[in-house]
């Protein structure tokens, strides 16, 4: 098998106030689990938080590639279960990283509420930080319960973020995410904002108006449901082509070419062992002598990525030594 290749596409359907956008993530997912696993600390993550994890990924790749935002797109759940926190964080480039703070043990199939949301206090928060901040400007960020309008506790990412979409945005939208172990995936079909004179004709409790209302919501209603009635197993294992034409044989639907070089969902971190090297050199020489007196290698792992970096003591003198460190040095050879 050749290397499948994470994509993303979107669309249009012709002449209908509704786009939306399909994303497989599978190299970039891939490499996601294999610096976890690879982490001796924390280990792989188990199933259920894998699923999770990978469900945000999609998600939150799908809404980077929906937001006219220069910056970047930040999906977190955080509540009182087994899984304190977990993060997606989705550059304009669609590069991305996610990790998952695991906390106690994960019980087989457990769901959203069990692993996030023990106590009903759990929440889903989305920021938005711009790339260039201007002086005091705070990153705009919108946060939901993981709960429904009644108290319910959702059990599932896709109904929680197209709660949080229909709350902040007003924006309807249907989501279908699915993962496991090679792929992340997810389609997103969303009602274009209308123009301002359409907006004006949904106004609830206005007899009058409401027919015009409804006759912009039946598409999309349709839509909706067709999206629905797709199965994760078809989301995993089909490719994108045969997926929206099983779905949307019958709408006529613009795709957009996806640009050489340009939105193609990959993994990003920022880490690299040059900046943990700068780091361990601001713990101090005594500092990393002392570590290297009980074990090894002074072991940094990216809060990120989980990667580990290491540190062994010819590794270390290394840093100490170097030009721009010659203060250190001295203390080291003491
Ligand atoms: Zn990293």
């Amino acid at each position: 098998m050749g290397v499948c290749v994470s994509e993303l596409h979107k669309f249009l359907f012709d002449g209908l106030p509704v786009r939306g956008a399909i994303v497989r993530l599978t190299d970039a997912w891939v490499e996601v689990l294999r610096r976890r696993s690879a982490n001796t600390t924390t280990g792989a993550y188990a199933d259920p938080v894998r699923d999770m994890l990978g469900e945000m990924a999609a998600a939150a790749c799908l809404m980077q590639s929906s937001i006219k935002f220069d910056g970047s797109l930040v999906l977190q759940m955080y509540g009182d279960g087994p899984v304190k926190v977990a993060v997606v964080e989705v550059h304009p480039d669609l590069g991305f990283r996610a990790t998952a703070t695991v906390l106690g043990p994960i019980v087989p199939d457990s769901g959203l509420s069990q692993m996030v949301n023990q106590s009903n206090q759990g929440r889903c928060a989305i920021t938005l930080d711009p790339r260039a901040r201007l002086p005091g400007q705070q990153p705009y960020q919108g946060v939901v319960p993981l709960a429904d309008g009644q108290g319910q506790k959702i059990e599932r990412i896709n109904a929680v973020l197209e709660h949080y979409m229909q709350q902040s945005e007003q924006l309807a939208t249907t989501l279908v995410l699915a993962a496991n172990a090679t792929v992340a995936a997810g389609l997103l079909i969303q009602r274009l904002p209308m123009e301002g004179s359409a907006n004006l004709l949904v106004r609830p409790g206005h007899a009058e108006f409401a027919d015009p209302a409804e006759e912009v919501d039946e598409p999309y209603q349709r839509l909706a449901m067709l999206t629905r009635s797709l199965q994760p197993e078809e989301l995993l294992n089909l490719d994108v082509d045969t997926v929206l034409r099983r779905l949307f044989w019958n709408e006529p639907m613009k795709r957009f070419s996806v640009q050489a070089g340009g939105q193609t969902p990959h993994f990003s971190c920022n880490c690299s062992r040059e900046r943990v090297g700068k780091m361990i050199v601001g713990l101090g020489a005594d500092e990393v002598q002392s570590i290297l007196a009980q074990r090894a290698d002074v072991e940094v792992a990216c809060e990120f990525c989980g990667v580990q970096y290491r540190f062994d003591a010819i590794d270390a003198a290394h840093l100490f030594t170097a030009p721009t460190q010659r203060g250190a040095v001295e203390t080291l050879a003491h």
